[in-house]
């Protein structure tokens, strides 16, 4: 196939135990969150023999993906009105806010003897999902009342869109608003979640406050690093994924196009340096696939020169390498990339075991 996504399983799985290990010597069980990689049941399944408590994923159709692997299932995005029928059916705990969802769920599963575990979701300080703290008691009393719904746990998101690095200070929050639910309501809390891979190095620290008993990990454990704080975990691999991508066409071509330049593809408008004569490869993958600003060419002698829909456009003129029709040009990746290759149905996916 002209692209192809290889990833390593045995990079994965030892990135998974380790920070499964570290987590466990700290009372941290693990989420391992697929929504990277379209809920990859090949990738769950290395998350489940490594230990990993939880499988999660933002979407009910990844996790419907994965009802073979045995593993509760955890819905990360708060549930919409519009996928309870098939949040009861395929997910066995879900991130909830709304107290007319939660509602909702549990009239879902009114003729069955089925029970509906959810995490509460709090918001310290980031402004994306979650109660105020000031109305989470209010949102406990009705769910009290709920009889196909169980409260195992809060939790909260920082960094995600506004990009509030999580600290002492906002987790120590959430660690207080969980102990305050055990005495007022003698509900024990399996989940206090510190939030995800931005949360880690708290750990590593010594520093995530007590009472934090759950992360939701993606990029790190793909990754083994996480771009929100940047801080790099020793002893992870950070090249478990990358992509190769077919030359199909080789010419030696001026750097400067002859004619008026105006918009490109997507409306922007170039910006063309003279570097003389080049020799260009056309690879055969686009913008329909993946952002060429995620990529970086593993032959740090290849630059990127653009990208269209459907072709990725690099010069080979100083590497030392030889190039043919037919050959693969490989990527390095960052987390937007692996989303989006493997979201695109044009790409295929390599598990190398
Ligand atoms: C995506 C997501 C995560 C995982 O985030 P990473 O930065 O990949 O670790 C955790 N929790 C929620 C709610 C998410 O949406």
């Amino acid at each position: 196939m002209n692209c192809h996504v290889t990833v390593d399983l045995m990079k994965l799985k030892h990135n998974a135990e380790l920070l499964h290990k570290r987590c466990l010597e700290n009372g941290i069980t693990l989420m391992g969150v697929t929504k990277g990689v379209s809920g990859s049941e090949e990738i769950a399944k290395i998350f489940v023999d490594s230990g990993l408590e939880y499988i999660a994923d933002s979407r009910v159709k990844n996790l419907k993906k994965l009802k073979h692997i045995s593993c509760k299932k955890v819905l990360l995005r708060v549930p919409a009105l519009s996928e309870i029928d098939e949040l009861v059916q395929y997910v066995d705990v879900s991130l909830n806010s709304e107290v007319k969802v939660i509602r909702a769920i549990s009239d879902a599963l009114k003729h069955t003897d089925k029970i509906h575990e959810i995490i509460l979701m709090v918001d310290v300080g980031e402004f994306r999902e979650g109660l105020l703290p000031c109305d989470v008691n209010a949102a406990i009393e009705v769910i009290q009342g709920l009889e196909h719904i169980k409260l195992i746990g809060i939790g909260t998101t920082l960094t995600c869109v506004n990009g509030v690095i999580p600290d002492e200070k906002n987790l120590s929050e959430l660690s207080q608003v969980a102990n305050e639910i055990s005495q007022k309501y003698k509900i024990d809390l399996q989940v206090v979640s510190g939030g995800n891979s931005s949360s880690y190095y708290l750990l590593e620290k010594g520093a995530l406050p007590d009472g934090i008993n759950n992360l939701r990990l993606g990029e790190l454990l793909l990754l083994g690093r996480e771009t929100a704080y940047g801080e790099l975990i020793e002893g992870l691999y950070t090249d478990v994924f990358e992509v190769s991508i077919e030359v199909v066409e080789l010419k030696t071509k001026p750097s400067v196009p002859i004619g008026n330049v105006g918009m490109d593809a997507f409306g922007k408008k170039p910006v063309i340096v003279d570097k003389g004569d080049q020799l260009r490869a056309l690879l055969s993958t686009g913008l329909q696939d993946v952002s060429i600003d995620y990529l970086k060419p593993k032959d740090k002698q290849i630059e990127i020169i653009g990208a269209s829909s459907d072709y990725i456009l690099v010069d080979l003129t100083h590497t030392d390498r030889t190039y043919e029709i037919g050959d693969y040009v490989t990527f390095d990746l960052k987390y937007g990339a692996i989303m989006q290759l493997f979201t695109s149905e044009y790409v295929e996916k390599v598990y190398k075991k």
